[in-house]
Parts: C-alpha cells; sequence; structure tokens
C-alpha cells in the first residue's frame, strides 16, 4: 500500500471542513493500493478546527521538543500531533508501507517545505510533524506537487511486487 494524505483523496478532512481533491491520485485511488490517513484526525482534532503552523521551526524540531505547533491564539495543539503522527508510523510499519504521497504545506504532512509559523503563507525548508517522524523511518515521501502518471505508475508497480515478493 501506499499512504496518501486523506484530504487529496476527497475526504473532508482539513481545518475547514473541506479536502483538497486531487484529480490524479482520486483516478488511481480506484486501483485499491492507497491508504488514506489524516494524522490531524488520528490526533483527535476536531472537523472544522484553527488553523495550525508550527511555531520557530519545522516538525523535526517538534519531535526533538524544541519547537510547538500552535494557533492563531498561541494556543498548543503539540500533542494531539505528536499522537496522529504516531499512529500513522504504527500503521505503516504494521502495514509494511515505503512511500507516502502527503500534502504539500501541511503543517502534519508537508514534505520538504511548510509554512513558517506566521499565518502568511510563506513557507520555509522542513517537513510537517508526521512527515517527520516517517522520513526519520526510511519511508519517502512525495507531495502532490510531484504527482504525474509517471510517478504513480512506478510507485504502484513497486507496491504490487513488493506484494509478490
Ligand atoms: Fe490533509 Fe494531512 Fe491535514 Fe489531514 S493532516 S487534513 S491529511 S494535510
Amino acid at each position: 500500500m501506499i499512504l496518501v494524505s486523506a484530504c487529496l483523496l476527497g475526504q473532508k478532512v482539513k481545518y475547514n471542513g473541506e479536502s483538497n481533491d486531487h484529480p490524479l491520485l482520486m483516478e488511481y485511488a480506484a486501483r485499491g493500493q492507497f491508504l488514506p490517513i489524516c494524522s490531524e484526525c488520528l490526533g483527535q482534532l476536531p472537523i472544522p478546527r484553527p488553523p495550525m503552523e508550527i511555531q520557530q521551526g519545522t516538525g523535526a524540531d517538534v519531535l526533538a521538543g524544541k519547537a510547538r505547533v500552535k494557533n492563531t491564539r498561541q494556543e498548543d495543539f503539540t500533542p494531539a500531533f505528536l499522537q496522529g503522527a504516531q499512529l500513522v508510523l504504527k500503521t505503516v510499519q504494521q502495514q509494511g508501507i515505503r512511500a507516502a504521497i502527503l500534502k504539500a504545506n501541511s503543517p502534519s504532512c508537508g514534505a520538504g517545505w511548510i509554512y513558517d509559523g506566521s499565518f502568511s503563507r510563506t513557507k520555509i525548508p522542513g517537513d510537517g510533524v508526521m512527515a517527520a517522524l516517517l522520513r526519520a523511518h526510511g519511508i519517502r515521501l512525495y507531495t502532490e506537487k510531484d504527482v504525474n502518471r509517471s510517478l504513480l505508475e512506478e510507485l504502484l508497480s513497486e507496491d504490487a511486487a513488493q506484494k509478490c515478493s
């Protein structure tokens, strides 16, 4: 299986109660090789919920106890992000998942770039909390910005071959 951020596959789980529908990913989901997952839902955060960003750091810093995830009122939701990330990692390990396609820039799912904590849509290099935990455990990370038919065919073939081995 390939882990995919649930909001990319039409699930209305994002902070404002909407989804981030990605037509190509939704088309390939029909093949049954995607596992949709929402780290923030697994952390028991409600839908809708206030927007949150990592303050003064990245997901890796949150995992190291050096940064926190807060909303615009500076309320701290770090424990929920950590809980969600750990539950995603547990699922990934149980299912032998090796790759994930995640929603860009999210404080949970962002891979490579995230918002900087100023709620101004300014980006900095780094991963969200869940993405950082998966990366630390050797999972290959992509975002929807990397997705094209060629990448999806490659990932699905690799997944199929893994099942047969
Ligand atoms: Fe989408 Fe990930 Fe945010 Fe859930 S935690 S809404 S899957 S970006």
